[in-house]
This record gives C-alpha cells, sequence and structure tokens, in this order.
C-alpha cells in the first residue's frame, strides 16, 4: 500500500476515547425507510438560503427542484421522496435554531425520479463547465456539515490556481462511521468521484488522507486507486481534528495558510468522501442531493447504525429504527465536537449536512469554574490561539478584547472545551459572541442604510 510510512499529522488537537466509533463501525449500510412527509428546509447550506418554486397542493416528483438557490453562493433544493406539497411554513433549523421556510411533502406511492433525472452521462465527453453545472444543478453542498456550495468550491476564482485535491477520508469526529462505511462499500465510486473534481479543476495531483484507525478502509482504497500515480493515499495519525482543512492540508502538503483564509491560497481544494459521492451521484447519473449516508449512534441507541436516508426526515422516525435506552437524555445532531445539541426529537428533522445523530445517556450540567492558567487550552487549540483569554474577553462581553486575541480565527473546534481543568465551555462563550457581534453589526448596517436613504430622499427633494 503506498505512503504508509511515517503518520502525517498537525499541532495541537486532542485524542479522543477510539472506541467511541466501534458502536456503529461494523454496521453495514441500510436503506432507512421513506419518510411518509418529508419536511425539506430551504436554507440547507452556508449562504444564500433558496427561494420555493413550489406552492401548497402542487404535486411533486422526486429528485424534482422544488427551491432555487438565490445567489452564487447558495444552492438548489430537490423533492426527497414524490407526492404533493401539503403546506410551506416554518420549522426550526437544526444547526441555527432559526425559524426557516420549510415545504412539507407527503409522501405518494411512487419513488420514481423526476424525468431526465438517474440517467448515465458520459464523463470523458462532458466539460469542466459542464461538471460544474451537474453539480449546481443537483444542489451539492459540503456533507462533512460545513455545507458549503460544491460548485462554487469548483470553481475557483480567475487568480487562483489549484494544483492539488485532497480527499478528505479522516472522519476525525469521534462516533461517526458514514464516511468509514462507504470507503468500504462505494470505493469505486469515491475514487471514480475524486477523478470527477480532478478533470473539473483541471488538477493532476491529488491525495487521499485517511486516519490510520481505518487501515481497511486505506488497504480498500489503496488496491482501487491501483497504479495510478496521480492519486497517493497518506494515512495519518488518528487525532481530531484531522479532518479540518486546515490540519488536513498541512497534515498533507505540508502548507499553511491563515485560519481566515480559505484552501485556495494554498493551492489546494478539499472535499469528504459523502460530498465525492454526491458530486458522482450528480456527473454519472443527474442525480441530486436527496439522500445521504446518516450515523444514528451514541450509548443512548440500543442498535446504532449508518442508514441511507432522504432529506427532510424527521429523527422520531430514524430513532425508532434503532432504539433509545429509557435514560437517554441528550441528542445532538452531527458528532460530540462540532454537532449541535436538539432541544427535543418533536419537531428535528435531518438537512443535507446532518452526517450523524447522536443521543448519549447520563449527560449532565456541571459547574464551570474560573480559569487557572493551566495552559492546556492553549496548547490543544490547532488554530495557535489563547482560549483561555479568548473565554474572559467573552464571558465579560468584551468583544474588542477578545477581536485583539483572534476571536474570528476560532474554527470552533472544541479542542478546548475538550481538555478545560476548570470546565470552562470556552467554545460556547465563543461562539455567543461571535451570535452577538453579528447581531451587533447587523444592526449598525441597519442604522447606515437608514441614514444613507434619508439622505438621498432629502436631496431627492
Ligand atoms: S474552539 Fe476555537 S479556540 Fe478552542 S481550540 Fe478550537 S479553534 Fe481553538
Ligand atoms: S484549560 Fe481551562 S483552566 Fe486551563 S488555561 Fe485553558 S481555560 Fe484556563
Amino acid at each position: 500500500m503506498a505512503g504508509t510510512g511515517r503518520l502525517k499529522s498537525f499541532s495541537g488537537g486532542i485524542h479522543p476515547p477510539s472506541d467511541w466509533k466501534s458502536l456503529a463501525k461494523d454496521k453495514e449500510i441500510t436503506q432507512a425507510p421513506l419518510p411518509e412527509t418529508a419536511y425539506v428546509l430551504t436554507a440547507q447550506n452556508i449562504g444564500a438560503p433558496s427561494k420555493p418554486i413550489v406552492a401548497k397542493r402542487d404535486k411533486v416528483q422526486k429528485g424534482q427542484r422544488i427551491a432555487e438557490a438565490s445567489a452564487f453562493i447558495s444552492a438548489h433544493v430537490h423533492a426527497p421522496v414524490s407526492g404533493e406539497v401539503k403546506e410551506i411554513t416554518f420549522r426550526p433549523h437544526p444547526v441555527t435554531g432559526a425559524r426557516t421556510p420549510t415545504i412539507t411533502i407527503k409522501r405518494g406511492d411512487d419513488d420514481e425520479w423526476a424525468p431526465g433525472l438517474n440517467e448515465p452521462t458520459d464523463i470523458d465527453a462532458l466539460s469542466p463547465e459542464d461538471i460544474r453545472n451537474l453539480v449546481k444543478e443537483a444542489g451539492v453542498v459540503g456533507l462533512g456539515g460545513a455545507a458549503f456550495p460544491t460548485h462554487v468550491k469548483l470553481s475557483p476564482p480567475p487568480g487562483k490556481t489549484v494544483d492539488t485535491v485532497i480527499l478528505n477520508g479522516a472522519e476525525c469526529e469521534p462516533y461517526l462511521t458514514c464516511d468509514y462505511r462507504q470507503m468500504l462499500e462505494r470505493t469505486q465510486e469515491i475514487i471514480d468521484g475524486l477523478r470527477i473534481i480532478m478533470k473539473c479543476l483541471g488538477v493532476k495531483d491529488a491525495y487521499v488522507g485517511i486516519e490510520a484507525n481505518k487501515m481497511d478502509a486505506c488497504e480498500k482504497i489503496s488496491s482501487v486507486i491501483g497504479d495510478d500515480p496521480n492519486i497517493k493515499l497518506e494515512v495519518l495519525e488518528v487525532k481530531y481534528p484531522q479532518g479540518a482543512e486546515h490540519q488536513l492540508i498541512k497534515a498533507v502538503t505540508g502548507r499553511e495558510f491563515k485560519p481566515t483564509q480559505l484552501p485556495l491560497e494554498a493551492g489546494c481544494v478539499v472535499h469528504n468522501i459523502s460530498t465525492t459521492l454526491a458530486i458522482y451521484e450528480a456527473v454519472k447519473w443527474k442525480r441530486p442531493l436527496i439522500q445521504r449516508v446518516v450515523t444514528v449512534t451514541g450509548d443512548g441507541v440500543e442498535n446504532p447504525g449508518n442508514f441511507v436516508t432522504r432529506v427532510g426526515t424527521p429523527i422520531e422516525s430514524l430513532l425508532s429504527l434503532t432504539g433509545i435506552k429509557e435514560d437517554a437524555n441528550k441528542l445532538i445532531f452531527g458528532g460530540p465536537m462540532m454537532g449541535i445539541a436538539q432541544q427535543s426529537v418533536i419537531g428535528a428533522n435531518t438537512v443535507k449536512g446532518t452526517g450523524g445523530v447522536l443521543v448519549m445517556r447520563g449527560a449532565e450540567t456541571w459547574e464551570s469554574h474560573a480559569c487557572i492558567r493551566c495552559g492546556k487550552c492553549v496548547e490543544a487549540c490547532p488554530y495557535g490561539l489563547n482560549p483561555s483569554y479568548l473565554s474572559i474577553f467573552c464571558e465579560a462581553e468584551n468583544f474588542q478584547g477578545a477581536m485583539e486575541y483572534n476571536l474570528m480565527e476560532c474554527k470552533e473546534c472544541g479542542c478546548c472545551t475538550y481538555v478545560c481543568t476548570s470546565k470552562r465551555p470556552i467554545v460556547h462563550l465563543i461562539k455567543m459572541a461571535k451570535f452577538d457581534l453579528g447581531r451587533q453589526r447587523a444592526r449598525e448596517q441597519a442604522k447606515q442604510k437608514a441614514k444613507e436613504t434619508a439622505k438621498q430622499t432629502v436631496a431627492s427633494k
């Protein structure tokens, strides 16, 4: 197997217990039952939300576009099931908590694709522009959690050169195993997807980065790469957040760039395993992104598993598949490090970015204490920040001070909170400060706009 010498890594980070993944790692991917009712949110990507283009009582077909991208950094949304639009109403977003316009579809009897979809293409005959268009048409977004529109990542701006594509197979978030299972079960399609990305970007060199706790996946990927000299497998140290773009690029290529910059600055584009498969489905088969693999796991789940799940599936129906233990008391969308705790199972449904549903038991609230300056968080921060100072400034709502300590460079990975001796909710304080700052800025912009409008009105009289 190529590239299995010294394990590559980065500075900082943490080592969560390895057995957390064992709950679901040996569970083969199975299809979850189709939801009777799908709740399709119109904000499923970073950037502008999409705009509904269907109305109540419209009949829709699986894969039909039902909401349109409203800007360049936005993505189309498609019907995950065939059926009828029951209503367009507001539901809480599982990540932001914001009330979000949601298209509710009552499933009908058939599960046929809308016309023109699910047809094979001749990849060799496609131009880079054709590939970008197919990805855009399919509404593909980053499925590692960030949900950044993928067609944008495939469109480097003029003046920026990409020479390396990295396939992110690290899946460093504890408990989650959806990418791992796909590497074992859909290996050929993943490498075909990687070659589609390379063709689109005109890039000759690619790497697949996989953590050393997934050696069976390394073997399978390596056997499919074969003797292709342009794709190299890199086995990485098992460390969180090995799959974050900055850390992965540093580990694989040695290149560094600022936390506020994009991987493009290092000449790299990174896609994770699920996204690469969604690209493959979009380009090879003209299948929009209407489903993905979701790991349902945690010590509060009776039978953890990895399920192909339609977007908009209510969480109750996924949990009825796995069963939950009586004393389960915490539900998280995503993994324990970067996932978002949900207030209730009622009203929560999957979105494109949902790679995991984690159910915990015995989750307790705890008392946090004053910082004792032990420095553990500074050692753990993979971005070289001082989380201790950041938490103190954020707690005091001293945003100016927090900004001087590079608040905006924090990627909210949670390493600092994980190691904190005083159990300080550092990442929570940071997130709240960023949220408050965002609101402050929006208010200032609105004030400024109102002033300008008033000035123009006076001038025009
Ligand atoms: S959450 Fe932010 S401050 Fe804390 S370790 Fe991660 S990047 Fe550093
Ligand atoms: S780990 Fe906690 S107690 Fe230690 S320096 Fe950081 S914030 Fe302070």
